[in-house]
């Protein structure tokens, strides 16, 4: 599933090479998926999409927007697979769930794996979207200091217990985070995924304040994570610390034993010599 870093590369590439360009026609999905979700009829997507502009992209969290001007807002959220831009006669792929055609023929697709959300507003009412509307700070935006991290940190104190991976994983309390992203934040943050946050000292604080902007920078400069797709079809360059393939290597801190964990939701990779 695609994280902030990689969905902060899709509105660059997307930036750079679809805006501007005209659509000739907006389809929704070949391939029934009982998790893909439209708010559009397929007849009412492609009348509303064609003849609309490619606007400038930007991101919120695991959200994408697209403006499709005048007056509209496609939205990608929560997704994965590929979001993919095609040149003029390349093949289609056998099974997409979003397709727009454009007026020099060149095309985009998107192929969720998992789940995801590919749904038109008009400009504005996107904002009104569940999980996008009173969406918190992400860790791309300015805002994101280490005050404001200190201080969310101290306001989740007063609700339920929290881990660290819960922290960093449910509830978008830092939006755009991940599964992925996070094992490497708490790896570099020599954080165990349950220690309680209740606990984190004013040094490990900021530590892992530095490790989640550090992670996410390095991650975006990369062009993503290997194990995901950019615009063009290619790979990301950033090689994960921690997930499965590091079950198989020395921790590249201490040459320790990396092991296996399942816990919130997922499996969990971590050096218990390092992350104790
Ligand atoms: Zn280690």
């Amino acid at each position: 599933m695609f994280e902030l870093p990689e969905y902060t590369n899709f509105v660059k590439q997307m930036n750079a090479s679809l805006a501007g360009k005209t659509i000739q026609k907006g389809q929704l999905g070949n391939s029934p998926h009982k998790f893909v979700w439209y708010n559009r009829e397929p007849e009412e997507f492609e009348r509303l999409t064609k003849g609309k502009v490619v606007g400038e992209a930007w991101v919120q969290g695991r959200w994408l927007f697209i403006p499709l001007e005048p007056g509209y807002v496609l939205l990608f959220g929560e997704c994965g697979g590929k979001i993919l831009t095609h040149t003029p006669g390349e093949k289609l792929p056998k099974k997409y769930h979003l397709y727009l055609t454009f007026e020099d023929e060149s095309f985009l697709t998107a192929t969720t794996q998992m789940w995801g959300a590919y749904e038109l507003y008009q400009r504005g009412d996107e904002q009104n979207r569940e999980y996008v509307k009173g969406m918190r700070t992400t860790p791309v935006e300015a805002a994101f200091t280490f005050d404001y991290f200190d201080s969310l940190i101290d306001e989740l104190l007063d609700g339920k217990k929290r881990s660290a991976k819960s922290l960093l994983t449910q509830d978008q309390i830092i939006p755009g985070l991940g599964n992925a992203s996070a094992q490497d934040i708490l790896f570099r943050a020599r954080l165990h995924p349950r220690h309680p946050i209740e606990d984190l000292n004013a040094d490990q604080r900021r530590t892992l304040y530095d490790s989640i902007v550090s992670t996410v920078t390095e991650i975006i400069e990369q062009g993503g994570r290997y194990d995901e797709y950019d615009l063009y079809g290619n790979r990301g360059g950033y090689i994960r610390l921690m997930d499965k393939n590091a079950v198989a290597r020395p921790c590249p801190e201490c040459g320790g034993e990396v092991k296996k964990i399942q816990y919130l939701g997922g499996a969990c990779y971590l050096c218990p010599n390092c992350q104790g």
